[in-house]
This record gives structure tokens, sequence and C-alpha cells, in this order.
């Protein structure tokens, strides 16, 4: 297990929550929101008591991800978080019908996001991984300013394309103030399972070359994987190889906070 983080002063602003750790990334479909839910699991593996928020008001997918199907409680006018996995977790997914799409602008969506975070009844929490939509629009502004996290972790595929909107968001955390904790590599070369042959459908280092380049920590890469594709779906969490990938970026980024 990991070992006890060293006291540290509560950035966040949220009583009760002592941590706050954002996961963003500049483009949608890069695997952000599989990161951040097996950051969550692996974060409450390493002894901590652990929060995620699916900031995705648009398109959350973080039901899926842990396989809750349920709509979210309220018990003395509080929403409940769900429990699954050893975590609990919120989502606009859980309170609204999933056929249907939610038509906001920004403000209603990012108070939407506040008032999960702040008015749920989340009980004493070490951390609180936030699952951000993609890209650097309003929601990661309110996010930033409002709940002062204390780190964020960007996500990016070894790709151009998604490398310079991962640049963006490294520069957006860091016009508002918040420690970029590190760039997790994801998709990150391909392993055949039929022929066992390795290639790199994202190209290769890429998101490490540029997070030296950025001067921020590089946090771990993980394949284009079959088997994480099919536990996401299936609301598993990852195991083996890409398990030990995620305790090291949970180590990486916390630890033990509690
Ligand atoms: P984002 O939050 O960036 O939009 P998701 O986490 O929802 O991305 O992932 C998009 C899709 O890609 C999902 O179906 C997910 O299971 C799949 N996926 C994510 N990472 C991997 C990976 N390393 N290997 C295989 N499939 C992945």
């Amino acid at each position: 297990s990991a070992p006890a983080a060293t006291a540290r002063p509560v950035a966040t602003t949220v009583p009760g929550i002592r941590k706050i750790v954002a996961v963003a990334s500049g483009k949608g479909g890069v695997g952000k929101s599989t990161v951040a839910a097996n950051l969550a699991i692996a974060l409450a593996r390493a002894g901590n008591s652990v929060g995620l928020l699916d900031a995705d008001i648009y398109g959350p997918s973080v039901p899926t991800l842990l396989g809750i199907s349920g709509r979210a409680r309220i018990d003395d006018g509080k929403l409940q978080p769900v429990a699954v996995h050893g975590i609990k977790a919120l989502s606009m997914g859980m309170m609204t019908d999933p056929t249907k799409a939610v038509i906001w602008r920004g403000p209603m969506a990012s108070s939407a996001m506040l008032q999960m975070v702040e008015k749920a009844d989340w009980g004493a929490l070490d951390v609180l991984v936030i699952d951000l939509p993609p890209g650097t629009g309003d929601i990661q502004l309110t996010m930033a300013q409002k709940l002062k996290p204390d780190g964020a972790v960007i996500v990016s595929t070894p790709q151009d394309l998604a490398l310079i909107d991962a640049r963006r968001a490294v520069a957006m955390f860091a016009e508002v103030g918040v420690p970029v904790l590190g760039v997790v590599e994801n998709m990150s070369g391909y392993v055949c399972p039929h022929c066992g042959e390795a290639s790199d459908p994202f190209g290769h280092g890429g998101a490490e070359a540029e997070a030296l380049a950025m001067g921020v920590p590089f946090l771990g890469r993980i394949p284009l994987d079959i088997a994480l594709r099919r536990s996401s779906d299936a609301g598993a969490p990852a195991t083996g190889a890409n398990a030990a990938v995620f305790a090291a970026v949970a180590a990486a980024v916390g630890g033990r906070v509690g």
C-alpha cells in the first residue's frame, strides 16, 4: 500500500473534502473517463475514501464505466452518491433519462456541476476525483475558480491532434492557477491479440515527450487494449498490467491522503 502523505495544507474550499483532483483532456474520446474512474478506484485501493464526480453534464459516461443503471436517491433533501467498486459516484446520468439530451446553456451546466459537488451527501472524503468534459469551456473554468482543486491530470493519446488540445488544457490550468499533476498517455501502442504484432495506431511516446517539453510530470502509459475496452463497457475496473499503471498514477497524484 502507498505511504501516508505528509501533512499538507488543504486547498479545497469544500468542507469534508480533503483533496480534489480533476481529470481533463483537450479532446473527447481519448479515454479521460476511463482514466478518471480507474484512478478513483486505485486511490480507494490505496486506503483513501474516494468520490468520483462525473462533470460531463452533456455526455456522462461514468454510470456505464461503473456499471450503475439506477437513479441517484435524494435523502433529507440531499443527493446521494452511489457506492460502487469501493468508491462513491455521482453523475448527471443518474438523474436524467439516458435517451434524452441535456440541452442547457453553459452557466446552467456549470451550476449543476457545482451543486453535485457542494450539495450532495458525499460524507467525509480524502479525495474527490472530477471527470471533466473535454476541452476548456464553462464547466472547466467554474470548476477551477470555484472549487480550487489541488491539481489536474491531463489525458492524451500520443497523436498530434490530441496533443495540441492537451497543450491547451495545460495552458488553461496554468492560467487559472491549478497545478498540473501530470500527463497520462492513453491508447499508447497496440498488441494484436491474434498475431502478437505490436503497432502504434496513434503514434508512440508523443504525450511523454510533450509532458517533458511542458515541464510537467509524465505519469504513465496505457496501451490500446481490448480487455480494457471490454471491462469499461461492462462497468468493471481495469485488471492486470493496466490496473498496475492506474495504481502508479494514484500513488503519483496523492497516494494515501487520509
Ligand atoms: P473520453 O472520456 O476521453 O471521451 P472514454 O474514457 O469514454 O473517453 O473512452 C472512449 C472509449 O474508448 C470507451 O469505449 C473506452 O472503453 C475506450 N477506451 C479508453 N481507453 C482505452 C484503451 N486504453 N484501450 C481500449 N479502449 C479504450
